[in-house]
């Protein structure tokens, strides 16, 4: 015996011998169809409506997110000159190219960049330490490092410049 659930409004009618003349009995195959109202029409159609909706905005979002998958694969796959220039400053740059006179102080010496073009002059570089003159205090053969100002003596030393500066001041 079938549940008054699955029946139809005049099935159930008749079950509980209250006879529906409005309703008219639908033949066996439709019976199992269900049979709308216009306000469950109107329901269902809203429903339906909805649904559509609702899977139309799933459809734009997937579209959205493919949209974006494929702008990120591309930013990856494409580095920027930025992002590489970024990347590159991690590592130790390769020393420059000598644009203006650089005088290194490393463990293992001094060296003297010159940038390309520019000369010296050649008198002052390789003569430099064979005509350095030498302390002009007698005896002493160490190479200057100091002027006395007002003579222009070379000295070795803070020591030998007083040892020629004090005579001239004791004079005066
Ligand atoms: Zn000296």
């Amino acid at each position: 015996m079938p549940t008054s659930g699955n029946l139809t409004r005049r099935q159930r009618a008749r079950m509980h011998d209250q006879p529906d003349e409005t309703l008219l009995e639908l033949p066996e195959m439709e019976s199992k169809k269900r049979k709308y109202t216009a306000e469950e029409a109107a329901l269902r159609r809203s429903e339906v409506s909805r649904r559509r909706e609702v899977q139309r905005k799933q459809k734009m979002e997937q579209i959205h997110r493919q949209t974006i998958n494929k702008l990120l694969k591309k930013q990856a796959s494409r580095k920027t000159k930025q992002e590489e220039a970024e990347e590159s400053a991690d590592l130790p740059l390769p020393p420059p190219p000598p644009s203006l006179l650089r005088y290194q102080w490393t463990k293992e010496g001094t060296t003297l960049s010159i940038p390309e073009g520019m000369t010296l002059y050649k008198g002052q570089v390789s003569s430099y330490p064979e005509e350095r003159a030498k302390c002009e205090v007698p005896g002493c053969t160490k190479v200057h490092r100091y002027r006395i100002p007002k003579t222009n003596q070379p000295v070795c030393s803070l020591e030998h410049y007083r040892a020629l500066v004090k005579p001239a001041n004791s004079v005066a």
